[in-house]
């Protein structure tokens, strides 16, 4: 297999101009692809057909549609409107459905590991079949039924959330609370009883203090998957802290959880690294938003700027970390990550969330809606426009699951979606608003 470099060389233009014309050519042409694809997908929200589904309930629900498709049946939209090439929504959701009867086809039967897991296992199935059932105005017949069936059947798999022994976000607690905290803010805040997150919660915490003591670490709540100390959002402490993050601003009571969180955040930021280990020409000694794979990992490895592992995901962390706690010490260490992730985030390896340029182009949306500066905006816009050029669409490699929401071009029809309403947008999965 030929080397690949990490990533593109950054040489795009922050000056170049909004054009929604342009992105919604990009959106369409992903759309078409994207539901040209394979039907042999697994049935998880990650790389399956549940992510599918997501992505056109995301894309069907958003005002970029709707705008869509008043251009298809009004009279004042000419051939020149911007939107009218893109899909109805009814066809979205009706392709959503498609998609969901997939994944649930794919999910019975086989007894399943991680069914708890929000983004790799049956709870994620049942979350994306209550967002889509009630998606469309007005609702169709029958759809609060389906809504309130789904919500049970991911409230049944609260106890082995509980018992689960990971508590990362991709397999573990921490992803079946965030679910949780999504469904409240669609369905209310009572959807899933506070009580009850909490129940899932407390385990999580649990658990964090327990090996924190156990190794002695100067962090209050440590964790590892399979056994390794892992830092970024998808396996490591920056999720988890992420997610808690979101319980300490519902304003639950749970005890010690603003001072454990106060105490993560301050150990994360103690392992960021210097630029001048890494060849950076920044000031000497400083600190560069660049982050380990792993607590431990020696200056030999290159740090990733993915989603799952480094800056990205500590882009989110501190953002919200900033949002809840309130220390301009938090938002200088997001800007210190964007600006590793505008610098090496157009990532060779795929288009999409968890390791891809949508999922990098998403963490530089975060910090325009966190600060206001319309500068972040104008670069996560330059990634969109950088997934519809010859550069990434020959230098790129195909991921194994390139029609996926985390690893494919379905992650990328959010992004590029969302960069058409950037005040609305949301990393899919992972951000409430
Ligand atoms: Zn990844």
């Amino acid at each position: 297999m030929a080397h690949h470099r990490r990533s593109f060389q950054n040489r795009l233009d922050t000056r170049a101009p909004y054009d929604q014309a342009r992105l919604s050519q990009q959106l369409n042409s992903v759309l078409r692809y994207v539901l040209a694809g394979p039907m042999e997908l697994s049935g998880s929200l990650y790389t399956g057909s549940s992510g599918i589904a997501y992505m056109l309930g995301h894309v069907g629900g958003s005002g970029v549609l709707r705008q869509a498709a008043t251009a298809h049946s009004g009279s004042s939209a000419g051939p020149t409107s911007t939107v009218a090439l893109l899909p109805c929504p009814s066809d979205l959701f009706a392709y959503g459905n498609t998609y969901l009867q997939m994944a649930r086809s794919q999910f019975s039967g086989m007894r399943q590991r991680h069914e708890e897991s929000l983004l790799c296992g049956k709870a994620g199935m049942h979350l994306t079949a209550a967002m889509l059932s009630s998606a469309e105005t007005p609702p169709p017949a029958g759809s609060e039924e389906t809504t309130t069936q789904h919500v049970r059947r991911y409230l049944s798999l609260r106890s082995s959330a509980v018992s689960c022994e990971a508590s990362e976000l991709l397999y573990g607690q921490a992803g079946w609370i965030f679910g949780a905290l999504l469904l409240n803010k669609r369905f209310g805040d009572e959807t899933v009883p506070p009580s009850v997150i909490l129940t899932v919660v407390e385990a999580t915490l649990e658990n964090g203090r327990m090996m924190s003591s156990e190794l002695g670490i100067d962090c209050p709540l440590f964790y590892t998957w399979h056994d390794r100390p892992y830092l970024g959002a998808a396996h490591g402490l920056m999720g988890i802290c992420y997610v808690l993050l979101h319980v300490l601003e519902k304003g639950w009571a749970v005890e010690g959880l603003e001072s454990d969180l106060r105490g993560m955040l301050r150990y994360v930021l103690s392992l960021e690294l210097k630029a001048d280990d890494y060849g950076v020409e920044t000031a000497s000694g400083s600190p560069d938003g660049m982050y380990p794979t792993a607590v431990g990992d020696g200056a030999g490895r290159e740090p990733l700027i993915h989603w799952c592992h480094g800056s990205t995901g500590a882009v989110f962390l501190f953002c919200k970390a900033y949002q809840v706690l309130g220390r301009q010490e938090y938002l200088e260490a997001a800007r210190r990550a964007g600006a590793v992730v505008w610098r090496s985030g157009l990532l060779t390896k795929g288009p999409g969330l968890c390791h891809g340029v949508a999922g990098n182009g998403y963490s530089l949306l975060t910090l325009y809606r966190c600060t206001g500066e319309q500068a972040y905006f104008q670069q996560a816009l330059q990634f969109g426009y950088f997934l519809g050029t010859e550069e990434f669409l020959h230098g790129s490699r195909t991921p194994d699951c390139p029609h996926s929401l985390f690893e494919g071009w379905a992650g990328a029809a959010c992004f590029l979606c969302d960069l058409m309403q950037p005040m609305a947008a949301r990393f899919p999965l992972f951000e409430l608003q």
